[in-house]
C-alpha cells in the first residue's frame, strides 16, 4: 500500500510517516501543493492525504487538479474552523476528512475506510447489507433491526441505503440530497433531509439522542458508524 502525504507541517508529516510505516504502508511526502500534484500524477497511490492549508497553492486547488486523474481515495486534513472548506472538498470529490489535531487511531480508521472504498471494489453490486444488527435488503426493499422488520418510507429507505453502502465515510448534506432528489435539488431539500433523518433515527435507533448507527457530522453531513 502506497500513501502520498501532502502536508507542509514537517512534524505532522513525520508523525504520519512513522505511524504508517509501522503499519506496513509505504509513504511518499510532498511539502507543498505543486510537488503534491506532480507526485499524484506520477505514481499510483492507494490513498492520498491532502492538507488544505498549503504554502504555495490552496489544497482545494490541488484537489481539483488531481481528482479527475487519480482513482484512489483522497482524505482531506484541515483545521477545525474550516468547515466550509471541508464541505467544498467533499463535494469536489474528496472522500473523507480528518480534523486537526487527530489521533493515530482516527487516521488509521479513516485509512481503512478509504482503502475499502477504492473504486475497484465499488463495482460489485450489493443487494443486501448488514452492519451490526441492522440489515437492509435492496431487492426486497426491507429493513430489519435485530430481526424485527422496520417500516421505512421510500425516502428514509434511500437515505439509509446510501449511508450504509458508504459506511464509515462521511456523506455531505449536499451529496445526500443530490443522490436522493437528483441534480436539480434545492436548499430546502436539506431541511427535508433533516426531518427524514429525525424520523429515520426514531425508527432504527434505540436512543435517537445517542445514535448507534448514524452519526451527525455537525455542519457537514452524516456518517454511518462502522463499529
Ligand atoms: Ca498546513
Amino acid at each position: 500500500m502506497k500513501i502520498l502525504l501532502i502536508e507542509d507541517d514537517a512534524s505532522l508529516r513525520s508523525f504520519m510517516r512513522v505511524l504508517l510505516n509501522a503499519q506496513g504502508y509505504e509513504t511518499i511526502e510532498a511539502s507543498n501543493g505543486r510537488q503534491g500534484i506532480t507526485l499524484s500524477l506520477s505514481y499510483a497511490f492507494d490513498i492520498i492525504i491532502l492538507d488544505l492549508g498549503l504554502p504555495d497553492i490552496d489544497g482545494l486547488e490541488v484537489l481539483s487538479q488531481i481528482r479527475p486523474f487519480v482513482q484512489c481515495s483522497i482524505i482531506i486534513v484541515s483545521a477545525r474552523d474550516k468547515e466550509n472548506d471541508k464541505i467544498t472538498a467533499l463535494d469536489s470529490g474528496a472522500d473523507d476528512y480528518l480534523t486537526k489535531p487527530f489521533s493515530a487511531q482516527e487516521l488509521l480508521a479513516r485509512l481503512r475506510v478509504g482503502l475499502r472504498h477504492r473504486p475497484i471494489q465499488k463495482q460489485e453490486v450489493e443487494t443486501r447489507i448488514q452492519i451490526k444488527d441492522l440489515c437492509v435488503d435492496f431487492e426486497k426493499h426491507s429493513c430489519m433491526v435485530s430481526d424485527q422488520e422496520i417500516h421505512l418510507t421510500p425516502i428514509e429507505f434511500q437515505v439509509l441505503g446510501i449511508l450504509m453502502l458508504h459506511h464509515g465515510k462521511v456523506m455531505t448534506h449536499h451529496n445526500l440530497v443530490k443522490q436522493v432528489w437528483g441534480e436539480g435539488s434545492l436548499d430546502s431539500d436539506i431541511q427535508t433531509l433533516r426531518v427524514t433523518m429525525a424520523n429515520l433515527r426514531r425508527k432504527i435507533e434505540l436512543n435517537p439522542a445517542q445514535p448507534k448507527y448514524i452519526l451527525t457530522e455537525i455542519g457537514i453531513g452524516y456518517r454511518f458508524i462502522e463499529n
